[in-house]
């Protein structure tokens, strides 16, 4: 990534998100929380399909969301959750990875909205930012965790970044390497002006793009739809 000599102006990402939306088809399967949100899945099992998927793929989020549902039998709900002990869970959702934290916060957010039924319909009711702050103060829960939950969940704007989507930002040359989270996800929200249809498809792209063809190691520069605007093509080029 040090190699990266130009810089795109944030302006342009609407430009980025229309090429990437007309090439690419995505199937929903292959990502958890846009998948469990199309089948229109309460708010705790869509919070604990992100849970899971932290650190690892969604293929294993999957794998760990469909044992844990093999466990509890059915639906995943705070009271069948509670009715686990800690070592269920862990063994249930392994396959993810972090199992042993993953379960606790598990096991927490169950026990909390046992006590508070009404808790995902109360944030329903506040902006993104409020939710956010609220949902950061749960631990285990991170920024993109949240932002994947409020994005998919509540179709309320935020733009949730994993490191597929930093890499491939990054290289296209919007942001630099220093540049943070926060930084990137406001830029982001702002260039494409709240659009929740927008950000969810620029997140989901992105990250089919850093699986498919700009991968963390060997990229495939030739075969990629955006190697006329990218800037660590554009070096790669120069050097050749
Ligand atoms: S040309 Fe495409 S694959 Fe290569 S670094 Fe740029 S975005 Fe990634």
């Amino acid at each position: 990534l040090n190699n990266i000599q130009c810089s795109l102006g944030i302006e342009g990402i609407t430009n980025l998100f229309e090429v990437m939306n007309s090439i690419y088809r995505i199937d929903s399967s292959e990502f958890i929380a846009l998948d469990l949100s199309e089948k229109n899945r309460d708010g705790f099992e869509i919070l604990i399909g992100i849970i899971l998927s932290q650190n690892t793929s969604d293929r294993n989020a999957m794998k760990a969301f469909s044992r844990l549902k093999q466990v509890v039998g059915g639906n995943i709900t705070p009271d069948k959750i509670l009715r686990l002990d800690l070592e269920t869970i862990i063994n249930a959702i392994k396959i993810a990875g972090i199992s042993n934290r993953k379960a606790k916060t598990i096991l927490n957010i169950a026990k909390f909205l046992s006590q508070n039924k009404e808790f995902f319909d109360v944030l329903r009711k506040m902006e993104s930012e409020e939710i956010r702050k609220t949902l950061l103060e749960f631990s285990g829960i991170g920024p993109k965790t949240a932002d994947v939950f409020i994005l998919m969940y509540y179709n309320k704007p935020t733009f949730p970044i994993d490191t597929h989507i930093r890499r491939v930002l990054v290289r296209l040359g919007y942001f630099k390497v220093s540049d943070n989270y926060e930084n990137i996800r406001r830029s982001v929200v702002n260039a494409l002006n709240n659009d929740v249809e927008k950000l969810k498809k620029l997140h989901i792209l992105l990250i089919h793009h850093g699986r498919m063809v700009c991968r963390a190691q060997k990229p495939q520069c030739l075969q990629c739809v955006l190697n006329n605007i990218c800037c660590f093509k554009i070096h790669k080029m120069e050097i050749q």
